[in-house]
């Protein structure tokens, strides 16, 4: 049987006091495209820096195409290399401001050894399935507009052809005018290359769009996870039903229609996480046993949900249909 392209069994990465992330499980199928989805701060972006190990997890175990990478040495990592990469939020902050495109694309390849005659060859490949002119290899990033800079960082991080790739927001500094060309280059090369990703956005429409399986993080932890048409269609846990509903709708109608839920206050502080369920400080069903009980994730056949009311046929209360408290409001 093939290994998952990832598996991560129990992450924690604390920053001193601060629990950044606080026990996450999952697992990504080879070729499969998992969204991970939450407001900044819920702690997406450090999964996705403990999967690639720019950081070391606190405790946990990493497995990527396989073997345990959590607690490998820089040398022993290198062997790793190639399957895993990650393309970043900001190009212009990740790309060596004094390397041209050339050798940055080429770098991957020349830490594994491949000769500068065979690099040439496969930069300039790559470059052209990313939709850059080969001569784009002889400039330097600051030469170029955002979008093409962060084709540059996509063909940088799939020239080693990753069973793995982390895309940690890698539109959310674009212009929104090249947003949806970066978004659809994405997926076409997912689709033609068949490398699993794990994609990390606040970006609901584009999850709809790339997504085969959703997971959603809360304060540190997975609330809910599940394939993308579950998930859309029937939300099971209270905080994706109030992110789906914060999520702007295309036909003003439907968007008429919705009950918008207000979550109130921000993101408590990751210094202090609420007790019981970490979300009953904004959850408007909220009740006792939420403040002193953690609630097990319940599995729904189609993922799993952790909420006290959640059933395990996905059952339970609708924020998006039924008004609870002063928190809800109707759109008029
Ligand atoms: Fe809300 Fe309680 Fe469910 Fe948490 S466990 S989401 S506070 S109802």
């Amino acid at each position: 049987m093939t290994a998952p392209a990832l598996e991560l069994v129990d992450l924690v990465m604390h920053f001193g006091a601060v629990r950044a992330v606080d026990g996450v499980s999952l697992t990504i199928q080879p070729g499969q495209v998992m969204a991970l989805v939450g407001e900044s701060g819920s702690g997406k972006s450090t999964v996705g820096r403990c999967v690639v190990r720019l950081l070391e997890p606190t405790a946990g175990t990493v497995r990527v195409a396989g073997p345990d990478i959590t607690h490998l040495s820089r040398r022993r990592l290198r062997a790793h290399r190639e399957d895993v990469s990650i393309v970043f939020q900001d190009p212009a902050g990740s790309l060596d401001p004094r390397m041209v495109v050339g050798d940055i694309v080429g770098e991957p390849l020349r830490l594994g050894g491949v000769s500068r005659r065979d690099r040439d060859e496969r930069v300039r490949a790559e470059l052209g399935r990313v939709g850059l002119r080969a001569e784009v290899a002889r400039r330097f990033p600051h030469e170029l507009s955002g979008g093409q800079r962060q084709r540059v960082s996509i063909a940088r991080a799939l020239i080693s052809s990753p069973t793995l790739l982390v895309a940690d927001e890698p539109t959310s500094a674009l212009d929104v005018s090249v947003q949806a060309a970066v978004l659809n280059l994405l997926a076409d090369l997912q689709r033609d290359l068949g490398f699993a990703c794990l994609f990390i956005t606040h970006d609901l429409s584009a999850v709809e769009y790339l997504a085969d399986e959703i997971a959603v993080m809360y304060l540190g932890q997975l609330v809910e996870q599940g394939s993308r048409e579950r998930v859309f269609a029937q939300p099971a846990h209270p905080y994706t039903q109030a992110l789906l509903a914060a999520a702007p709708v295309a036909d003003p109608s439907r968007q008429r229609a919705r009950t918008r839920v207000l979550l109130g206050d921000d993101l408590p502080s990751a210094l202090d996480p609420p007790s019981g369920c970490r979300f009953h400080t904004r959850c408007p069903l909220a009740f006792d046993r939420c403040l002193a009980e953690v609630p097990e994730p319940v599995d729904l056949g189609d993922g799993t949900a952790a909420c006290h009311l959640v059933q395990p046929d996905g059952t339970g209360p609708d924020l998006r249909t039924t008004p609870t408290t002063a928190r809800t409001e109707r759109h008029a």
